[in-house]
């Protein structure tokens, strides 16, 4: 096991680089960074990568939905802050006997979902890689300076919300992990959401232009880990209700089946791409109503921010500080 977990390195980096600049507003601890440009406006970067075998596996990840993802996981770093995304940098690391036919698939969903948010690939670098594929990804975007969402920003009282169901993308993926043939229909979502998870581009744009959220994020480590984030970013702490957890019916039921722990895919699993944020308690009937109008989807209240540090899962009769349970490359449940 790797001496320092995944955050322990970032905050080593984050110590040693000391970058200051009176236009960076945000460095290193955020979805993107931002970078003041003048006008009221901000530009947003950030980067992610996809690594074979770690992050993806050609067995069950066919190319369309692998590019679909690469750019949605990037997208979604920019949708986390309430900005809008629009150029795109693609860096490619491809072994010497990868096939035209993938290139083209994975381009063709690629530049779809790019195009799905109107963000334009303007760059990026190929390289030979000696086993297996990495994509890395570079989105720019843009926000309101005034609007802007940061981890750093959450209130004890406030609601902490998230936008749809959690631990559907870890179901998806014990699924075809486990090459489960045929797949009952109801759990074509749940493999969806590990292939093709959608970036809440919309949804953060309204949550961002409302002026009722405080902090967000988006979930990409599993909300253990990143409710962790915002309460460490905003020196808070947090309780969540296991009950008020939304867990969907076919992730209830693909858990029966696999033996699984619907409870810990919801806050360890990961990769779900839903916003998490925080509400004052009196927007909350409000902002839940304002996105029903807007999209038609549903908002969960699923526990609330409290002085101190930690983040507890109640569950009726214990207290479990889950802090940082989420995926970790380093170091699982820390
Ligand atoms: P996310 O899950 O939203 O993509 P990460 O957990 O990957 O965010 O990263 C958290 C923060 O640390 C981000 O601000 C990111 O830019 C920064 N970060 C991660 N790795 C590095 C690195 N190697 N060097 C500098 N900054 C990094
Ligand atoms: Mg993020």
């Amino acid at each position: 096991m790797a001496i320092l977990s995944e955050k322990g390195i970032i905050d080593r980096i984050r110590q040693q680089s000391g970058t200051k600049s009176a236009d960076l507003l945000v460095g290193i601890g955020d979805d993107c960074a931002v970078v003041r440009r003048g006008g009221g406006l901000v530009e947003l970067i950030t980067t992610d990568t996809l690594i074979e075998k770690i992050h993806f596996d050609p067995a069950w990840h066919a190319p369309e939905l692998l590019g679909r993802k690469a750019a949605a996981v990037n997208l979604s770093d920019v949708a986390a802050m309430g900005g809008r995304p629009r150029y795109c940098l693609l860096s490619l690391s491809l072994p010497v006997d990868f096939s035209e036919t993938w290139l083209d698939s994975f381009m063709s969903g690629f530049l779809a979902r790019l195009s799905e948010h109107e963000t334009m690939l303007i760059g990026g670098d190929t390289v030979k890689s000696v086993s297996g594929s990495a994509i890395s990804v570079t989105v720019l975007g843009e926000a309101v300076e005034a609007a802007l969402l940061l981890r750093s920003a959450a209130h004890p009282g406030d609601l902490v919300m998230v936008s749809g169901t959690l631990g559907d993308a870890a179901a998806g993926l014990e699924i075809c992990r486990r090459s489960i043939c045929p797949v009952k229909d109801d759990w074509q979502e749940l493999i969806a959401a590990h292939l093709d998870p959608s970036p809440e581009t919309a949804l953060g744009l309204i949550l961002a232009e409302s002026g009722m959220v405080n902090a967000m994020m988006d979930i990409s480590d599993g909300l253990a880990t990143d409710l962790a984030h915002i309460c460490t970013e905003s020196k808070v702490g947090a309780e969540i209700d296991a009950e008020l957890l939304p867990i969907s019916d076919a992730t209830r039921d693909a858990a029966k089946t696999l033996v699984g722990e619907p409870l810990s895919w919801a806050i360890s699993g990961g990769e779900d791409y839903r916003l998490l944020f925080t509400v004052p308690v009196e927007h909350g009937e409000k902002i839940k109503r304002l996105v029903h109008d807007e999209l038609g989807r549903e908002l969960y209240a699923v526990g609330r921010i409290v002085a101190g540090e930690g983040v507890m899962l109640l569950d009726g009769v214990r207290r479990l500080d889950i802090a940082y349970h989420g995926y970790d490359h380093f170091n699982k449940n820390v």
